[in-house]
């Protein structure tokens, strides 16, 4: 299902002050991709989340899924949570610990009043979908974080939701196991071939496991593409920061043949590749990754883009030094 956000603002109103939490966003979600809301904490993307579930009313704008209006405010639209058809996973597991494995994933399709065979089946299906086959009758605290993070998985897809829309879902275990089931989850998803929408502040999260990375920043989109494109390529500043670590170095275009452009900076003339027409003259910033940075003993020849420096600290990190 694909989702189209257009226009949408909300305000919240604090101790007397106005806080513009989503200003004007207009966004469109492709079907069947995982798409991620990647931004810093307080920039906007849960508010945007729980305007797309139906859980905050939007001040202006449309919201509409697989084709559906289900918020306008223009035509006083506004369908309830449960009749959006989506499936959600929090931070915080949000599964019930005086209940068991089974009646966690259940619940949502007997609050529906569904046959209790039908539920069985759809349950069993579900569990064994997400690898907890065997484990019905385990209560919830008896799991280990992963596992609960997959009943959390279950229970938003055991209704079969055209959409499922997650919010920091990994935040709360510990790296190695949060590595783990980023992997899981892309997988799940991959085979679901469902839209998911996925909120999280973590770059690394965000472009192992999407096909698309929207970043935000105080309210508002500032730009959405692969994960390759948003690393290699990205238009804005504030984006090819925020996305991996770089060093970011304010220069002067030289010249430009093809898509080599030249430019003047403090640490001398570098030559680039960029494909956006530029003219001598323009004032740009040039992002460079510490990743393609080589070292190499001695003074600097003529060639292109190697410099002299000097070694200020090293730092052994593991699989590499900084
Ligand atoms: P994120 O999920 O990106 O961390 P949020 O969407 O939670 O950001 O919040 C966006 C902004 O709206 C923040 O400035 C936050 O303090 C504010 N905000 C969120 N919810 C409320 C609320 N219920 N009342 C007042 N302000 C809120
Ligand atoms: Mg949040």
């Amino acid at each position: 299902m694909e989702i189209k956000i257009k226009n949408v603002s909300k305000y919240y109103y604090s101790g007397g002050k106005t806080i513009k939490a989503l200003d004007n966003v207009s966004l469109s979600i492709p079907a069947n991709q995982i798409f991620t809301l990647l931004g810093p904490s307080g920039c906007g993307k849960t508010t945007l989340l729980r305007c797309i579930v139906g859980l905050e009313a939007p001040d202006t704008g449309e919201i509409e899924i697989g084709g559906e209006m289900v918020l306008s405010t223009e035509k006083d639209i506004f369908v309830p949570t449960e009749n959006r058809g989506l499936g959600m996973v929090f931070q915080t597991y949000a599964i019930w610990p005086h209940m068991n494995v089974f009646n966690n994933v259940a619940y949502p399709l007997q609050t529906r009043k569904m046959p209790k065979d039908e539920i069985r089946r759809k349950v069993d299906k579900t569990l064994r979908f997400v690898q907890l086959e065997g484990f019905e009758d385990r209560p919830a605290t008896k799991l280990s974080g992963g596992q609960q993070q997959r009943v959390a998985l279950a229970r938003a897809l055991v209704a079969e939701p055209k959409v499922i829309l997650f919010d920091e879902p990994l935040s709360n275990l510990d790296a190695k196991l949060r590595e783990e089931t980023r992997e899981e989850l892309r997988a799940f998803l991959t085979d679901l071939q469902i839209t998911a929408v996925y909120v999280t502040h973590d770059r690394i999260e965000a472009l192992a496991l999407s096909t698309i990375v929207a970043v935000m920043n105080k309210g508002r989109i500032i730009e959405a593409g692969a994960p390759r494109d948003i690393y290699f390529n990205a238009s804005h500043r504030f984006v090819a920061d925020f996305i991996g670590r770089t060093n970011l170095i304010e220069a002067t275009v030289t010249s430009q043949e093809g898509s080599v452009t030249t430019v003047d900076c403090a640490i001398g003339s570098v030559t680039c590749r960029k494909q956006t027409r530029m003219t001598p003259g323009d004032q740009v910033t040039l992002c460079l990754r510490p990743e393609f940075i080589r070292l190499k003993r001695g003074d600097a020849t003529q060639n292109q883009n190697v410099f002299n420096g000097q070694i200020q600290s090293l730092v052994f990190i593991g699989e590499a030094y900084e």
